[in-house]
C-alpha cells in the first residue's frame, strides 16, 4: 500500500517513519523546502531518540520518501495523512487554516477513492469540515463523483519517546463513518494489531473527542498535583511522599503527579484550551478543564514570586538557567515553561545565562538577550542563583560542590525538583524546590 503524510514535523515524520518500519510505501510531504532538501540529505532536522536510525533504515530500504509536491503524493497514495500544525487563536480556539490548505490541495488532485485521515489534533467535526473542503476543491476542479472517505486517527505520541510511542502504543484509536475506510486503517495497523495493542473503533466524532479529553485529563492531573504542591508548602508537607502515596493507589496512577512550573509544550496548553472553546460552541461548558487553565497561569505566576522570594530584587541579579526544552529528550521549545519563565525575570531586569543539552538552536529563535553557555558549570559561573527549569536526566549528576564554587550566591531555585532539598541544605545551598 502507499501511503502520504502531509505535515512532516514531530508526528508527520516519526508517523511517516513508523508506517515505513511496518514495510509500507511512505511519501512524507511537506511545504517547507529547506526541511524536505535536509531530509533528502539523510539529516533529521528536529531532536527526537532514535528518529535519526528510523528514517535512515527506511530510506536505504527504498520504503521513505520526501518531497515538497503534494500532487504526486495524493495521486499515489490510497491514504493519505494530515499532520499540519493547529496552533491557537487569540481566544484560545483552534487555527485550522493549515488543515483547509490541505483539504484544498488534496480535493484540487483528486484522482480516485482515497482515505483522508486526521492526525493532527482538530475540533470535534473538523473531518466533516475537511470532507466539505476536499468536495468543494475537486468540484471547482471538474473531478466530480470520486468517492473519499474522512476518517479520524489522534496521535498520542510524546515527544522525547516519540518513536517508542509509534511502535508501541497503549492504543491506537480509528474513528470513521464507513467500513471501507475502517478496514483500510485496521490493515494499515494490522502489525500493532498483531502484537495486540488495544484498538478502539468508533465514529469520527468520538475520535476527536478522545484526543482532547486523554490531553485535558493528563492536564488536569499536573494542575492538581501543582495546587496540592502549594498547599504542602503552605503547611510543611512534602509533595513526593503525597505523590507517591497517592499514586500507589491504583485508580488514580503514578503518571503525570510531578509538580513543576506549570504544563507547557505544543499540545496541552493549546488543547485544554480549544476543549474549553469549542465546547461552548456546542452549549456545554467544561468548568475542570477551564480550572485546570487557570490553575497553570497560577502555578507559572507563582513560580516567579519563588524566584523573587529567594533572590530579592530582580533588576540587575544574573540568574543561570539550565534547561530550555518544554521537557527532557526534546529539543522542542514551544510554550516551553522555561522559556515564559526565563522572560519574566529578563522583563524584570535580569540578566539571563542559560544552558541546555538539545534546545540551545531552537531556544536561540525564542529568546534575545540571554548569554548561552556551554555546559551546567559555565551557566553557574557568575550567576546569582541556579535555576532547574527542565529536568534533563544530565542534570541530577551535577558535581554540586564544584558549582557552589562557581556560583557568586549559592541559591538553588529547582522548578523541576531535581535536587534532594536536604542533600542541598547540608552543602549549604540555599535551596528551594517544589512543594517540598
Ligand atoms: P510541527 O510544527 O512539528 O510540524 C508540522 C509540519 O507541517 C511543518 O513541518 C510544516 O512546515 C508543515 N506544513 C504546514 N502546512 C503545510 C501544508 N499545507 N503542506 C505541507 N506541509 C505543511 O507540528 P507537530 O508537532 O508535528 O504537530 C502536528 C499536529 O499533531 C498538531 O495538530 C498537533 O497538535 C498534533 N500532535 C502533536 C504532538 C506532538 O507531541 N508534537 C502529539 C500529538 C499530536
Amino acid at each position: 500500500m502507499n501511503i502520504a503524510v502531509i505535515g512532516t514535523g514531530y508526528v508527520g515524520l516519526v508517523t511517516g517513519a513508523g508506517f515505513a518500519e511496518f514495510g509500507i510505501n511512505v511519501t512524507c510531504v511537506d511545504k517547507d523546502a529547506d526541511k524536505i532538501a535536509r531530509l533528502e540529505r539523510g539529516e533529521v532536522p528536529i531532536f527526537e531518540p532514535g528518529l535519526e536510525e528510523l528514517v535512515r533504515r527506511n530510506v536505504s530500504a527504498g520504503r521513505l520518501h520526501f518531497t515538497t509536491d503534494a500532487r504526486s503524493a495524493v495521486q499515489h497514495s490510497l491514504v493519505i495523512f494530515i499532520a499540519v500544525p493547529t496552533p491557537p487563536q487569540e481566544d484560545g480556539s483552534t487555527d485550522l487554516s493549515y488543515v483547509d490548505e490541505v483539504a484544498r490541495t488534496i480535493g484540487v488532485h483528486l484522482d480516485g477513492y482515497k482515505v483522508v485521515v486526521t492526525k493532527s489534533t482538530v475540533p470535534v467535526k473538523t473531518a466533516e469540515r475537511v470532507r466539505r473542503t476536499i468536495v468543494e476543491a475537486a468540484t471547482v476542479a471538474g473531478k466530480l463523483g470520486i468517492r473519499c472517505s474522512v476518517a479520524s486517527n489522534p496521535e498520542f505520541l510524546r515527544e522525547g519517546s516519540a518513536v517508542e510511542d509509534f511502535l508501541h502504543p497503549d492504543r491506537v484509536v480509528i474513528g470513521a463513518d464507513d467500513p471501507e475506510a475502517i478496514a483500510i486503517l485496521k490493515d494499515l495497523y494490522k502489525p500493532l494489531n498483531l502484537i495486540e495493542v488495544p484498538f478502539v473503533i468508533t465514529n469520527v466524532a468520538t475520535a476527536e473527542l478522545i484526543k482532547y479529553a486523554s490531553n485535558a485529563f493528563l492536564a488536569t492531573k499536573i494542575s492538581f498535583i501543582n495546587e496540592i504542591s502549594a498547599l504542602c508548602e503552605a503547611v510543611g508537607a512534602d509533595v513526593h511522599h503525597v505523590s507517591r502515596a497517592m499514586g500507589l493507589d491504583g485508580r488514580i496512577g503514578r503518571k503525570f503527579l510531578h509538580p513543576g512550573p506549570g504544563y507547557g509544550g505544543s499540545c496541552f496548553p493549546k488543547d485544554t484550551l480549544s476543549l474549553v472553546q469549542f465546547s461552548r460552541e456546542f452549549g456545554v461548558e467544561q468548568r475542570i478543564v477551564a480550572a485546570t487553565v487557570a490553575a497553570n497561569d497560577a502555578q507559572r505566576e507563582r513560580m516567579i514570586t519563588k524566584v523573587e522570594q529567594m533572590v530579592g530584587k530582580l533588576r540587575g541579579k544574573t540568574l543561570g538557567a539550565l534547561g530550555l526544552s518544554f521537557k527532557p529528550n526534546t529539543d522542542d521549545v514551544r510554550e516551553s515553561p522555561a522559556i515564559w519563565v526565563i522572560r519574566q525575570l529578563q522583563e524584570r531586569g535580569a540578566h539571563i545565562r542559560c544552558y541546555d543539552p538539545e534546545a540551545m538552536k531552537t531556544a536561540a529563535r525564542e529568546l534575545s538577550g540571554v548569554e548561552f553557555c556551554e555546559d551546567a558549570y559555565d551557566t553557574a559561573k557568575g550567576s546569582d542563583a541556579l535555576l532547574f527549569l527542565t529536568e534533563w536526566n544530565e542534570f541530577r549528576k551535577l558535581d554540586l560542590a564544584r558549582l557552589k564554587e562557581l556560583l557568586r550566591e549559592p541559591v538553588v531555585i529547582d522548578l523541576r525538583n531535581v535536587c534532594e532539598p536536604a542533600e542541598m541544605l547540608q552543602m549549604g545551598f540555599r535551596y528551594t524546590g517544589v512543594g517540598r
